[in-house]
């Protein structure tokens, strides 16, 4: 259960910060609250090893290195040489002791197959999580925090309008929309795109949606429901003067670090949104997705 926060005025508009960042695990964040759920799968069923993949600033990384870090379960980490450069979380990685391999991006997928192949042979018992804790586990611990946002309007009596945040695999965003369809609720939840472009981006939410779903939804609400807005795009972990001056001007305001590759260029993305569509006099929540040691590597850079 994280607090959301209230920062009053915003644009025309009252916003609202869901704090997915102080979840009190290795930094918070959306990676440690889908791992809480990945390791009681793990604890339960009695694995070794855990294998998982991602780049070099990987909150994912570091948050399931720290899990395993705790548990004294051997971590193996592929990552891919394109985005390999080191960050404080690269640092975490190894500090916690995981096992990183790295490899052209091209190669992840049969190096993945090919440790886990060579951990069974060797009498291990590994659990694969895929990259960012996608898949239905992941979106559930989506779930889970869209009802967290329900309680919060019961009461507080209120209602949110809309909900923005950084969408990256979507997996945050299936299982918000997917908390949304359950509960048939009329809001619009938007996810600001960190990378993905339309169509691709949308539609692997989509699938996730889907796959969580099951027969419970009709395909047309899910249609419906999905926004996926890639307009800020600049690229996985690429440099841009608006979202740096977003992060400046957030933790100066509010004493909040959001940073370059997420939550920076989603909070931009949303102030962009609000005045494109021109929304006023709405409630909106932005739910911060974590990422605290990536702030610090933008501050880094900041002159
Ligand atoms: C991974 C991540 C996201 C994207 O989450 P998805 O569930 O992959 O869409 C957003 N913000 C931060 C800080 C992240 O680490």
């Amino acid at each position: 259960m994280t607090i959301i926060q209230d920062l009053g005025e915003y644009k025309g508009n009252h916003l609202w910060i869901k704090r997915e960042d102080l979840i009190p695990f290795s930094f918070g964040g959306n990676k440690a609250r889908k791992a809480e759920l990945f390791f009681r799968e793990i604890d339960k069923g009695g694995f070794d090893c855990v294998v998982t993949y991602g780049s070099g600033s990987s909150n994912h990384c570091r948050v399931v290195a720290n899990e395993c870090c705790r548990r004294a379960l051997e971590c193996y980490i592929i990552a891919p040489r394109e985005a390999s450069e080191p960050s404080f979380n690269s640092r975490m990685m190894e500090l916690f002791g995981a096992k990183i391999t790295t490899v052209p991006v091209q190669e992840v997928h049969d190096t993945i197959e090919g440790k886990l192949e060579a951990l069974r042979n060797a009498g291990k018992k590994p659990y694969f999580i895929e990259g960012g804790g996608h898949g239905n586990i992941g979106t559930e611990a989506y779930v889970q925090c869209y009802w967290e946002i329900k309680e919060y309007e019961e009461e507080q009596m209120l209602h949110f309008d809309y909900v923005f945040f950084a969408s990256g695999t979507g997996t945050t965003q299936a299982g918000l929309v997917c908390g949304q369809l359950l509960n048939e609720d009329e809001r619009q939840i938007v996810g600001i795109s960190i990378a993905r472009k339309n169509p691709r981006g949308r539609d692997v939410a989509i699938q996730s949606i889907r796959d969580y779903m099951g027969e419970k939804a009709r395909e047309e609400a899910i249609q419906a429901a999905t926004i996926f807005i890639d307009d800020f795009v600049s690229g996985y972990g690429k440099e841009d003067k608006r979202v740096t001056d977003t992060i400046e001007t957030v933790i100066k305001s509010y004493g909040i670090p959001l940073d370059a590759t997420y939550t920076g260029k989603a909070f931009m993305g949303m102030a962009e949104y609000i005045v494109q569509q021109k929304i006023m006099g709405k409630n909106i929540l932005f739910i911060h997705t974590g990422g605290t040691p990536l702030f610090f590597d933008t501050l880094k850079k900041m002159n």
